[in-house]
C-alpha cells in the first residue's frame, strides 16, 4: 500500500470513527467522538465524550437493613413482584451493554444478596465475553455464609458497608441488628483474597464522624480500602448541610494524626480520591460526590430493579428499559433507546442544594 494509500484509509477510518449520527426522538442529533483510536459504542457515549463502559444493576428494591441515610423511616413503597426485571430480562440487559463495551457490571440494590438468584446471575454474567469485572455492594449481612461460592461463581470485587466500629451505634444507624455478621462477612472476604476489601463509610456528622481516626487506623493490618463517602441528598433521607462531613474536613481530621499520609495517583474515572499511610496495609479512599464531584470522567449508568435506566445518580430521568423489552423490541430499537437517553446525560449535576431540592428516588430505590 502507498503512502498515498495508506492515509487516504486512515482519514476514512478516522472519519468513521469520529462522526458517528444517532438519529433519535424523530429529530436528527450528529454526536462527536473524540475518540479516534479504539471504538466504542456511540450509544453509549454522551455528547461530552463520556464512555459508558461500568453498570451498575440494583437486583431488588428489598433490605434487612434500613439505614437512616438511604431508607426513610417510614419505609418505601416496593414495586410489585412482576413490574421487577426477572432474572432473564437482567441478563438480556447485561448481555447487550457488554456487546455495546461496559466491561465492569456492579451488583447493588437494595442488598442484592438477599435475591435468590444472586449466584445464578453472577455465574452467567461471569460467561458474557468482554465483561472484565463483576462487584458487588453489600451491607455484609449474609456474605461470610454466601461469599465462597459467590467467589466460585467469578465474583471480583466487593464494597461491604460500614458505618460504625461501636455494635450499638452501628445497630442504631442501620436500625437492625447484624454488627458482628457484618464484620464475619468483611474477615471472609480477607480470608477469600479480595484485596483490597473495600469498606464504605458513609460520615455524618454527630453521628460516625468521631469514628474516622479509628476506620482509618483499620487499614494500617488489614488489606482494606476504607472509604469515607459524603453523606447525599435522597427523597426521604433528612439530609441538610450541616450533616455532611466534607472530605477536606475529614482528610485534616486525620493528617492530623498521619501528617505523613499520601495521597495515591488516581486512574481516569476513579470516583475516590486514595491516599495511603506509609507502611499500613491498606489505603482510604473519599467520595466526594458533594463537595468535588467529578461528573466529567463519569463512566456509569444504573438499571434499577424496576428497569429503569437512570443516567445520573443524581437526575430523576429515566427510561423504562423493562417496557421497552417487554413489548418485543429488538435490541437495535433497545440501544436507540438507550443511546438517547444517554444523549440527554447532562455534563455535570446540579450541585448538593439543588439536588436536596429535587425530587428524587430514595437511594434504596435506585441502588448505589
Ligand atoms: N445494600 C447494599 C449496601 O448497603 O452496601 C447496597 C446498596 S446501598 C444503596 C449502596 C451504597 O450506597 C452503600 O455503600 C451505602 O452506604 C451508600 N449510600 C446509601 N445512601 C447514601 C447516602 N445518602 N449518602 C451516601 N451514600 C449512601
Ligand atoms: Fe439497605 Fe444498603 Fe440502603 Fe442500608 S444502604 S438500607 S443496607 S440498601
Amino acid at each position: 500500500m502507498s503512502d498515498g494509500q495508506r492515509s487516504g484509509a486512515g482519514t476514512q477510518i478516522w472519519l468513521q470513527l469520529t462522526i458517528l449520527c444517532l438519529w433519535h426522538d424523530g429529530s436528527q442529533e450528529t454526536r462527536l467522538r473524540d475518540d479516534s483510536i479504539l471504538p466504542f459504542s456511540a450509544f453509549l457515549t454522551d455528547n461530552f465524550g463520556r464512555r459508558h463502559n461500568y453498570l451498575r444493576i440494583s437486583l431488588t428494591e428489598k433490605c434487612n437493613f434500613r439505614c437512616q441515610y438511604c431508607m426513610p423511616e417510614e419505609g418505601v413503597k416496593l414495586t410489585p413482584r412482576g413490574q421487577l426485571l426477572s432474572t432473564s430480562e437482567v441478563l438480556t440487559l447485561a448481555r447487550l451493554f457488554v456487546q455495546e463495551g461496559v466491561d465492569k457490571i456492579r451488583l447493588t440494590g437494595g442488598e442484592p444478596l438477599i435475591r435468590p438468584d444472586v449466584l445464578h446471575i453472577i455465574t452467567q454474567l461471569r460467561k458474557l465475553e468482554g465483561l472484565k469485572t463483576i462487584a458487588v455492594t453489600t451491607n455484609g449481612m449474609n456474605l461470610a455464609r454466601l461469599l465462597p461460592n459467590l467467589k466460585e461463581a467469578g465474583l471480583d470485587l466487593i464494597n461491604i458497608s460500614l458505618d460504625s466500629l461501636v455494635p450499638a451505634k452501628f445497630e442504631f444507624i442501620v436500625r437492625r441488628k447484624g454488627f458482628h455478621k457484618v464484620m464475619e462477612g468483611i474477615e471472609k472476604a480477607i480470608e477469600l483474597g479480595y484485596s483490597p476489601v473495600k469498606i464504605n463509610c458513609v460520615v455524618m456528622r454527630g453521628l460516625n464522624e468521631d469514628e474516622l481516626l479509628d476506620f482509618a487506623a483499620l487499614t494500617e493490618k488489614k488489606p482494606l480500602e476504607v472509604r469515607f463517602i459524603e453523606y447525599m441528598p435522597f427523597d426521604g433521607n433528612k439530609w441538610n448541610f450541616k450533616k455532611m462531613v466534607s472530605y477536606q474536613e475529614m482528610l485534616d481530621r486525620i493528617r492530623q494524626k498521619w501528617p505523613d499520609l499520601e495521597m495515591l495517583q488516581a486512574g481516569q474515572t476513579d470516583t475516590a480520591k486514595t491516599f495511603k499511610v506509609p507502611g499500613f496495609k491498606g489505603q482510604l479512599g473519599f467520595i466526594t460526590s458533594m463537595s468535588d464531584h467529578f461528573c466529567g470522567s463519569c463512566n456509569r449508568l444504573r438499571i434499577t430493579a424496576d428497569g429503569n435506566l437512570k443516567v445520573c445518580l443524581f437526575g430523576n430521568s429515566e427510561v423504562s428499559l423493562r417496557d421497552v423489552l417487554r413489548s418485543g423490541a429488538s435490541d437495535e430499537e433497545l440501544l436507540q433507546i438507550i443511546g438517547a437517553a444517554v444523549g440527554r446525560k447532562k455534563k455535570q449535576h446540579a450541585g448538593m442544594f439543588s439536588i436536596s431540592q429535587m425530587k428524587n428516588r430514595p437511594m434504596i430505590l435506585i441502588g448505589g
